[in-house]
């Protein structure tokens, strides 16, 4: 018993046997609420029938190929669907296992197109401070998550980070938001400037930022004016809607919401419904023909890329998204949860800000109000918060970020587009009983 390598230290572990709809079980029959969808991964809630046919019809069909030799039609179809709801001139899909392989993928995509296009100078990445990207090294060294990062600081790729876009902590009294996004988006310029303007490949960032900060968008104007620098330079940009795409905020791609398509976009989570493992990277096929008018072959490969059975599932699950018309109903949905926070947590002395697009929100936590500071790192706000809600019924994603100088505490809920308005009327309660606990 246990000998399965823990992810997370609730001790002892809880063993998951069901799920159904917004709900999993353990195994004494106890309910718990998945206000997260694990980590923003069960967009259609657990059990979907139609989800678990379209696993058992490609399971017995053809359950793996590999792509050294075959494509498949899920595969096909997938990427059909995907391309012909992307933004800009997103043309073409490369289908992984996870986030982090998608990002992964996406940088060598990145280094591979520049050299291909006989510029082999280029050799940074820029990305934000306030990011995550995925725990392989790659992905690790481009996230400016100083907790993640810090035992293997060492052994990682040299990134340069920029300010994210952080309104809440970082926008000055007497500035407007747009100016204040224009501002941080200018850090974009002055460090590509350091850098040699010709030797940056990419810019990575998340249009609304997830894992380290709570569901933090950026400011209206921010990402059109980075999208304006990556043009001016020739730097690609990438966008690792991991977390945040797949409907997750209301629009299939979280960047339609900032009117900008980025060159390459890395998706994940959502797109397997946690129905099986998924992610993708896409590009423009002006990124796809340097590479096969080159060398003809991009220098990267994993042995599940294309994966029949994930791709099948991901089929059902976009098409069940589309179908069922679940994307209007998580901005709807999503206002009402966006209500129900203010209306409960709006006035609360140690909830600083309520934010967030769709069915993505977050809250942050702090020790004062008035001057938005954040609590000591060692009072373990965050934990103490996910252990109360957890015994409380209730999974969300609550994280200790990565504020400078100091940690800051939030929450992020990603609930299941199913969510229904009682659903949402449960989830304040179970909610307020951890702020009570956690805040006495
Ligand atoms: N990018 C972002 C924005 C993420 O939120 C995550 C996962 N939290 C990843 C990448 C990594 O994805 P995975 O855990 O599937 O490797």
């Amino acid at each position: 018993m246990n000998h399965v390598f823990p992810r997370q230290n609730l001790a002892p572990p809880v063993k998951a046997v069901r799920g159904e709809g917004c709900y999993l079980f353990d195994e004494s029959g106890k309910q718990y609420f998945d206000g997260s969808g694990g980590a923003a991964v069960s967009c259609l809630g657990h059990g979907d029938a139609e989800i678990i046919q379209a696993i058992q019809d490609q399971a017995a069909s053809l359950a793996y190929a590999h792509t050294g030799f075959f494509t498949s039609d899920p595969a096909e179809e997938l990427a059909d669907l995907l391309i012909k709801h992307a933004p800009g001139t997103l043309d073409r899909v490369y289908f992984v296992s996870g986030g982090s392989e998608a990002v992964e993928s996406a940088l060598k995509l990145a280094r591979q197109y520049f050299l291909e296009k006989g510029q082999p100078q280029r050799r940074h990445v820029i990305a934000r401070r306030q990011s995550y990207h995925g725990n392989t090294l790659g992905a690790l060294a481009t996230g400016g998550n100083a907790w993640r990062r810090a035992q293997f600081e060492p052994i990682l790729m040299d990134v340069s980070h920029i300010a994210p876009c952080y309104e809440y902590v970082d926008r000055a009294a007497d500035e407007t938001p747009f100016d204040y996004g224009q501002r941080v988006a200018q850090e974009l310029e002055d460090e590509i400037l350091r850098l040699g303007p010709d030797s940056v490949i990419a810019f990575v960032a998340e249009p609304v930022v997830g894992a380290t900060m709570g569901a933090v968008p950026a400011v209206e104007g921010y990402f059109k004016r980075i999208r304006e620098i990556c043009n001016q330079y020739g730097v690609l940009l990438i966008l690792d809607e991991v977390m945040c795409g797949m409907g997750r905020v209301g629009h299939l791609f979280a960047c339609d919401a900032d009117g900008i398509a980025p060159d390459i976009l890395c998706i994940a989570k959502g797109l397997g419904a946690g129905y099986q493992p998924i992610g993708a990277m896409l590009c423009t096929d002006e990124i796809y023909q340097a590479i096969s008018d080159g060398s003809g072959f991009f220098q990267h490969g994993h042995t599940y890329l294309g994966h029949p059975v994930a791709c099948a599932t991901s089929l059902a699950v976009v098409k069940a998204m589309l179908g069922r018309r679940l994307i209007p109903r998580v901005e709807a949905q999503g206002e009402k949860l966006s209500q129900a926070l203010h209306d409960r947590f709006g006035q609360h002395p140690h909830i600083g800000d309520i934010r967030g697009r769709g069915l993505f929100r977050g809250m942050e936590f702090v020790a004062d109000r008035e001057a938005k500071i954040p609590f000591d790192p060692t009072r373990n706000t965050a934990g103490k918060f996910k252990k109360a809600a957890f015994d409380a019924g209730l999974i969300c994603y609550p994280m200790r970020g990565t504020r400078d100088g100091n940690l800051g505490d939030h929450v992020l809920l990603a609930p299941p587009f199913i969510i229904s308005d009682d659903q949402i009327g449960e989830v304040m309660d179970k909610l307020a009983v951890a702020v009570d606990q956690v805040f006495p």
